[in-house]
């Protein structure tokens, strides 16, 4: 690798950006990331016990390239499948795949963010500023101002390119949006009307994980969720997904009386495991959940925005991380592939990106139906039964949800495209009473005759 002299500018470091910076800095450029809030390192006490995610395929070819897999697959605990609770039923397991190796990964989210910082911040060519907030960014000259929160000063700097990874409320995409008709922006953001809320099921006496340890546990109510990824500590990290209005909905459940109702009546395999939770319901903020699409992701060759500054999406996939560590990946490529040549880099990368975004966006957006809806349905049962079958017998047959989370060399798009049409043949054929007497090559014949 020839190392440049050029200096990039990261605004945000979060997830993408803290990696972002490790591999450019890895690759030899200059790199200084400016983060509004405080050095999460210094502050924080117990990653364990934090708010997780799911870590797959994607995520990890983007650690393969700047040789962490091994190091960040230690943090993690692998979920084989989804455990679903019914209410009213006894739990039931379906696995993720009909292939025992692919499975998706419980990881804290600071964990992981602070030991992205650590690695970029070992590098001698990163430079890292916490507690700067860039506030305007010129996109033509790649130039950012920030006040220094420490000293309530403000600053310029200028690099070869600026680089946005700061989040859903991007100030670089803003900075685009304030030159709509010249770059002819587009720009839509569509909230659902479900937010979310964090509860917590501690550990157990023995400090052990009170349910099954290796799951994504979810408890499916229709038109509501709760749904749990275990920590290291033990502990389980519960996320409820419920909409705002309705009677039991955020809005209006005010008092202990009401939430205990609601959890007696919906939730009370969970209430053993979770003695906080009515003190976790009033204290834990509701998060808002988006998608945000936009176009272009950069401007004159100079200024570019990647991971959840471009395509913020709903969680429901469990891939919006993991598709801002791909853009790192992509973006990587497509360094090397033009040589540093950065007006190419960024119209490329976003040529490759936007459709395939736009896919997983649609595709989290299909699966929130399917996770609060669809799971403990006896077609969708009988689909999963079935693509479990497949995916033991056929080398080359994927389900959606393979495709999607452990086909990482198989773009979004493609895994959308394919995956649909699989699941619409599948979910007809199922439908059928006598769906277990097709034989599965039957199955198998009509899956390899679809068009794409
Ligand atoms: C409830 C929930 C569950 C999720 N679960 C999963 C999951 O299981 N798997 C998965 O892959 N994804 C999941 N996601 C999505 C994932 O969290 C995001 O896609 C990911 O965090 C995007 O990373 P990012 O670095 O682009 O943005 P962020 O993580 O938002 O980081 C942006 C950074 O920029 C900084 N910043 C913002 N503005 C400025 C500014 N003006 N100046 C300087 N710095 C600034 C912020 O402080 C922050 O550090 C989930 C999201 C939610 C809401």
């Amino acid at each position: 690798m020839t190392p440049s002299p050029s200096k990039l500018i990261i605004v945000g470091a979060g997830l993408c950006g803290s990696l972002l910076a490790l591999r450019m800095a890895q690759r030899g450029y200059k790199v200084v990331v400016y983060e509004k809030s405080a050095d999460m390192r210094k502050n924080y006490h117990d990653a364990g016990r934090s708010i997780n995610l799911a870590l797959s395929a994607r995520g990890l070819m983007a650690m393969d390239r700047v040789g962490l897999r091994n190091k960040v697959m230690e943090d993690c605990i692998p979920m084989k499948g989804r455990m679903i609770h019914p209410l009213g039923g006894d739990s039931f397991f379906s696995a993720y795949s009909g292939r025992s190796e692919d499975y998706i990964n419980s990881v804290s989210r600071p964990g992981l963010n602070m030991m992205l910082l650590n690695e970029a911040e070992a590098m001698e060519n990163v430079q890292l500023r916490f507690n700067c907030n860039v506030a305007k960014v010129d996109l033509e000259n790649a130039e950012v101002e920030y006040t220094d929160r420490t000293t309530d000063e403000k600053h310029t700097d200028k690099g070869a390119i600026v680089i946005g990874t700061d989040g859903a409320g991007s100030v670089v995409r803003k900075a685009m949006m304030g030159k709509t008709t010249k770059l002819l922006f587009n720009y839509s953001q569509d909230f659902l009307r479900h937010g979310y809320k964090e509860l917590t099921i501690p550990p157990s006496a023995t400090k052990d994980w009170k349910i099954e340890k290796n799951a994504l546990h979810i408890w499916p109510r229709g038109h509501f969720m709760i749904i749990a990824l275990p920590n290291k500590n033990g502990s389980f990290t519960l996320t409820m997904f419920h909409p705002y209005e309705s009677d039991i909905g955020f809005n209006n459940m005010k008092t202990q009386e009401q939430v205990r109702g609601f959890f007696e009546t919906n939730f009370p395999s969970l209430l053993p495991h979770t003695p906080d939770y009515l003190t976790e319901y009033f204290e834990n903020p509701v998060g808002t959940l988006g998608t945000i699409k936009c176009y272009p992701w950069q401007a004159y060759g100079r200024t570019m925005i990647m991971g959840d500054a471009s395509h913020a999406i709903v969680p429901f996939y469990g891939q919006g991380m993991n598709a801002a560590f791909e853009d790192v990946r992509v973006f990587d490529d497509l360094v090397e592939l033009h040589d540093g040549n950065w007006a190419e880099i960024l119209k490329a990368f976003e040529d490759s990106r936007k459709e395939n975004a736009d896919a997983i966006a649609d595709l989290a957006l299909d699966n929130f139906q399917e996770m609060q809806d669809k799971v403990d349905d006896q077609a969708f049962i009988r689909k999963r039964k079935i693509e479990m079958q497949l995916e033991q017998t056929y080398d080359d047959y994927y389900s959606k949800y393979s495709l999607v989370t452990f086909r990482p060399e198989l773009s979004y798009a493609v895994a959308k495209a394919q995956g649909r049409k699989q699941d619409e043949l599948l979910l007809r054929m199922c439908a059928d009473d006598n769906y277990a007497e097709i034989p599965l090559s039957d199955y198998y014949k009509q899956l390899k005759n679809i068009e794409l």
